[in-house]
């Protein structure tokens, strides 16, 4: 049977660290990291997660601040919103919560937030940094997944990564970090021919395409890595459940990650990090 590696406790780690490094920050340049989160409507999914991400940075200390509108906010009113945090001096990181209304325009609003406290790394700014391996806002889920990996001394180099999925939030920016870690990098999509083929050549194997239980054993080469980013609801019981068919998987790896407790909260911790990269930089370091 693999190793399940826990994402939860992985991240309680570095949100211990980082509370004792915030109250060292406040010591020397006198306030606190600042996160304010936009949260428009009232989608489940999103009011859950805007909670998430409150609890984790009062665990740290960092400063927060939500700022709720309902679903007919104006994308006007929405962008203006943006405006006065991009130049409020005591706000470091900025959060839309996704996903907006359709009557406002999603890339409109991520451009508009200052690149430099896009603590998300959805700018155009932050995505060129990326691919061009330049200091900027690495997005939380796919630097989560890398810590991970790194937690249990996972080796990347030379291995053959498939990634399921190629999300600009998830697909795209794992397969660029695996790439960075010297991987060799498989990206597959709802149009790739056989895929259980390509997935059985993968030493590790990252499942972000939404879809409960979509990877079975039968997709899993006998040893792999697997971690799962996928979030769903299990149709049989109503239950979170990820991407991956945990069970029946488990007995094939060397390490999986499950839902919920994986990659979840690494993504939250990855915000909270990047809250405080984004602060050291206003702060001049
Ligand atoms: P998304 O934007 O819907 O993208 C899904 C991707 O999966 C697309 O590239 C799609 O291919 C591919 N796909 C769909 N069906 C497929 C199939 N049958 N075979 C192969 N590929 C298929 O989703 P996302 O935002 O990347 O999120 C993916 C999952 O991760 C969701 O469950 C989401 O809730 C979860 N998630 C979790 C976290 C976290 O913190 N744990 C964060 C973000 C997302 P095409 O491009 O061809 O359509």
């Amino acid at each position: 049977m693999g190793v399940v590696v826990s994402g939860k406790d992985l991240a309680k780690t570095l949100k211990d660290g980082m509370a004792i490094e915030v109250v060292e920050l406040e010591k020397k340049y006198g306030r606190l990291p600042h996160l304010a989160v936009i949260l428009v409507g009232e989608d489940p999914g999103s009011v859950s997660y805007v909670k998430g991400k409150e609890k984790a940075c009062n665990e740290i200390g960092i400063k927060n601040t939500t700022i709720k509108r309902t679903s007919d906010i104006t994308e006007e009113e929405l962008l203006s919103i943006v405006e006065e945090l991009n130049n409020d001096d005591d706000v470091d990181g900025i959060l839309v919560q996704l996903p907006l209304p359709k009557h406002i325009n999603t890339d409109k609003v991520i451009e508009s937030v200052r690149f430099d406290k896009d603590v998300d790394g959805f700018h155009p700014m932050n995505v060129a940094s990326l691919y061009l391996k330049q200091p900027g806002v690495v997005p939380c889920t796919p630097k989560g997944v890398i810590k991970l990996l790194q937690s249990f001394g996972c080796q990347m180099e030379g291995k053959k990564a498939v990634v399921i999925g190629r999300s600009n939030i998830v697909g795209m920016p794992v397969s660029k970090l695996l790439l960075d870690n010297n991987a060799t990098v498989t990206i597959t999509h709802s149009r790739t021919k056989n895929l259980a083929e390509v997935t059985r050549e993968a030493d590790i194997l990252i499942a972000a395409l939404g879809k409960p239980k979509f990877v079975t054993a039968d997709m899993v080469k006998d040893g792999a890595v697997v971690i799962d980013v996928g979030v769903n609801r299990n149709p049989e019981n109503n239950k979170l459940c990820g991407d991956v068919d945990f069970d029946n998987v488990v007995d094939k790896v060397s390490y999986i990650t499950k839902v919920p407790g994986g990659v979840g909260p690494m993504t939250i911790c990855c915000l909270m990090e990047n809250t405080i990269e984004c602060f050291k930089k206003h702060m001049g370091e």
